[in-house]
């Protein structure tokens, strides 16, 4: 029996979730039955299948009367408020035409590709047009972007750093104003939880209150943080409310000392980004 039909069936596979989900994929890729079924079965793989209004479980699949198969627009009826409604219903696949197989299959690069997957790439692969799959790659970052004011603050060794995305290098600016050197490029700020998460913020401008009010936001009191020795970190206050702060001196050649401070981690990612930015998605906005 298939993974999905064991799915459908309320059965979670044994071992890893996430490789099992990721081994589906491609087969929920082919076929718009398929597809549908694989979404459905992990929507509603804790609940079993229920209603999207209501949340009533008595609940049933349409069916189509001449042939006795699935409804086409693969509808489910809910026998308590008796309104009809699709596994669309609450995700980012609502008010979308775009046939199920092709979410899977957006889903799926998202998912597995370690520098993103643009929407242009999309649109070759799926036949969709690039209007269609910009959408779509849209609601899936959405999707996957997380929550961080539910979340517990960063802790533990933290390394913070900014870099400039977005811009177009024929329109440099000159030198001049605030965000000089940026080329109307986006600052982006991000905190690197050594062996966690990494968590990035778009900001106006690197100063010293916005970075200030980041770090505070996100960091716990008790952890310690690893910079360059950039003006806004050397000159202000930002590292005084946490427990310890370390500073390595790039313009001395310094990127790391003998007690492990060190901001590679957070550089890594940005490498990492600017990567993807240049082979994957060309231009950001
Ligand atoms: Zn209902």
């Amino acid at each position: 029996m298939s993974y999905v039909q064991n799915m459908a069936k309320g059965k979670r596979p044994a071992g890893s979730d996430k490789s099992a989900i990721i081994t589906a994929l491609p087969k929920a890729c082919a076929d718009e039955v398929t597809a549908v079924e694989f979404i459905e079965s992990l929507r509603w793989s804790e609940t079993g299948p229920c209603c999207q209004r209501c949340g009533d479980t008595d609940v049933y699949k349409m069916t189509d009367r001449t042939t006795g198969e699935r409804n086409k627009r693969f509808l489910w009826k809910c026998n308590g408020c008796q309104k009809q409604y699709t596994v669309r219903v609450g995700t980012v696949m609502e008010d979308s035409r775009i046939p199920l197989r092709h979410w899977a299959y957006a889903l799926w690069k998202s998912c597995s590709s370690k520098k993103g997957v643009s929407a242009l790439q999309i649109k070759r692969e799926t036949g969709l047009t690039y209007k269609s799959a910009l959408f779509m790659m849209h609601r899936i970052r959405f999707g996957m972007a997380e929550d961080w004011t539910s979340q517990p603050k960063l802790s533990g060794t933290v390394e913070s750093d900014e870099t400039y995305v977005g811009g177009q290098p024929r329109y440099k600016q000159p030198r001049t104003g605030p965000r000089s050197g940026a080329d109307r490029k986006m600052p982006v700020v991000s905190l690197v939880e050594r062996g966690g998460n990494i968590r990035s913020f778009v900001t106006v401008d690197v100063t010293e209150a916005n970075v200030g009010r980041i770090l505070a936001e996100n960091l716990s009191r008790d952890s310690h943080l690893m910079t360059d020795s950039s003006p806004i970190y050397r000159r202000s206050t930002i590292g005084k409310p946490i427990a310890r702060h370390g500073m390595t001196d790039h313009s001395k050649g310094q990127y790391a000392k003998p007690d492990g401070t060190h901001s590679n981690t957070v550089e890594s990612a940005f490498a990492l980004l600017k990567r993807g930015i240049y082979e994957t998605f060309h231009n950001v906005s």
